[in-house]
């Protein structure tokens, strides 16, 4: 009898951890070898040679009893080597995901039908995102051709989001700089999908977190991408809800993600993204990869306009960095890449290459937007320059003529104010306060704009 493929019923694991089912597939082999042969026999199966034809019944299926059945099934198999095995999935499917569950470690490819796939040996970056081996479809498919070099299990998750239509928010009104920029509700994307589960963390957002999805760059039906990013996390990972606070289309448009659930507001929510260290973070993802190719330009203006909006509101400057355990040194920036605090390559060289870039150019929104906050935070935005320092008590302080600064001010070690003065269009300042250590601020209409440290040597 030329079985080649075995198929393990759901009891043949009793793992409590879904993500990482070790079995015995030697014995089970051995275990289920009668049973599946009726199975065989009771399947309307045929069988050329080098291919096996199997109709995959629900009872083989290994799932958890709370999920919908129809958006996510699971299902273990022993893949022979060099062997074609054609697979009937009972209905569609929008994503696939596939996992070597065995030491073998082989080679994994497949075809829907509609396309080819490589699911490849394993997962070099386990702190990817969206692993290397869950492909979302161009067109969904209720068929699953795989081949493997040698044999080995597998692990087949399947995922399907119905498709929905829902407007664009390239047609929304745009909003003013530094307000919240449009985004589509998780409501909208997530229609006829299963809800998140409870439970939400309000956290105070110190750092915003640059994620890439390292899918597809050609895919442009970014709703359906989202919805199954979505799928994913919930029943594939287990999470509460999709990792992200946002995510941002090549096309501009931007997705809102976690469901606040009415805990706070949806960027103050504690998202799923920084390998396990979320707290203090906001999470934005840019659906595609950038590695080798750069985002659009609609893509920056959306990530700058949804940055500018969050460190505006929390009063932070875009080159500042806090303190936050993940980080390689003591500080991870307000603007921050997934990679500057976990082991991965996320978001991609290409933003790498342009993030001081991001950063400045969120600065200057923030900065346009309202000067009583950006030039309180953004001393060190302004060229500035103390000449001589130290110096007798003659000294110019110059400093970029956009800073408007109005007063200037010195002060002792204590923060006492020794003199004030109307800040001269020169910059040159005289003062004839005792030798010592000083501090000098600069000051526009309404707030201080620098403050540096001054020495002062009388002869
Ligand atoms: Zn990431």
């Amino acid at each position: 009898m030329a079985m080649t493929l075995v198929i393990l019923a759901s009891q043949c694991c009793n793992c409590s951890n879904r993500y990482y089912m070790q079995c015995n597939f030697a014995l089970l082999k051995s275990l289920k070898f009668l049973l599946l042969l009726a199975c065989w026999y009771g399947n309307t199966s045929f069988q050329i040679s080098n291919m096996v034809s199997v109709v995959l019944q629900p009872d083989y299926f290994v799932e958890e009893p709370s999920i919908a059945p129809n958006y996510y099934k699971k299902v273990q198999l022993v893949l022979e080597g060099n062997k074609t095995h054609r697979l009937n999935l009972g209905q569609l499917y929008s994503a696939i995901k596939v996992q070597g569950i065995d030491s073998s470690n082989s080679w994994i490819t497949a075809e829907t039908g509609h396309e080819q796939l490589t699911f490849g040996k394993s997962i070099d970056d386990p702190n990817i995102d969206i692993p290397i081996n869950f492909k979302i479809l161009e067109k969904s498919t209720n068929l699953l051709v795989l081949n493997t070099a040698t044999s080995t299990a597998v692990e087949i998750e399947l995922f399907y989001a119905p498709p929905i239509s829902i407007k664009s928010n390239k047609e929304r009104n745009k909003k003013a700089d530094c307000e919240k920029p449009i985004t589509i509700p998780q409501s909208e994307w997530r229609s006829g999908l299963p809800e998140p589960d409870s439970g939400r963390n309000e956290v105070t957002v110190k750092h915003c977190i640059i994620h890439h999805s390292a899918g597809s760059n050609t895919d442009t039906n970014y709703v359906n991408t989202i919805r199954n990013i979505y799928l994913l996390h919930t029943q594939s990972n287990g999470w509460d809800d999709i990792g992200y606070n946002f995510v941002i289309a090549p096309n501009g448009t931007i997705f809102s993600g976690r469901d606040p659930q009415g805990v706070a507001e949806e960027d103050n929510i504690q998202g799923a993204h920084f390998c396990g260290k979320n707290s203090g973070t906001m999470g934005i993802c840019l659906l595609g990869n950038y590695n080798l190719t750069s985002p659009t330009s609609m893509m920056k203006g959306s990530l700058n306009e949804l940055l500018a909006w969050k460190l505006h509101k929390e009063e932070i400057d875009a080159n500042i960095s806090f303190p936050h355990p993940t980080s390689w040194d003591e500080n991870l920036g307000s603007v921050a890449m997934h990679k500057d605090g976990c082991p991965t390559a996320c978001p991609g060289d290409s933003v790498s290459l342009i993030i001081d870039d991001i950063k400045y150019d969120v600065q200057q929104a923030i900065d346009a937007c309202s000067g009583s906050v950006a030039i309180q935070k953004s001393e060190k935005k302004f060229k500035q320059m103390v000449y001589p320092n130290p110096s007798s008590g003659k000294f110019y302080a110059l400093i970029e003529k956009r800073a408007n600064i109005s007063t200037y001010r010195i002060l002792d070690q204590q923060g006492n104010e020794i003199q004030k003065s109307i800040y001269p269009a020169s910059g040159k300042i005289t003062t004839n306060v005792p030798s010592g250590s000083y501090y000098l601020e600069l000051r526009n209409k309404n707030n201080s704009v620098s403050t540096q440290i001054i020495l002062i040597e009388n002869q």
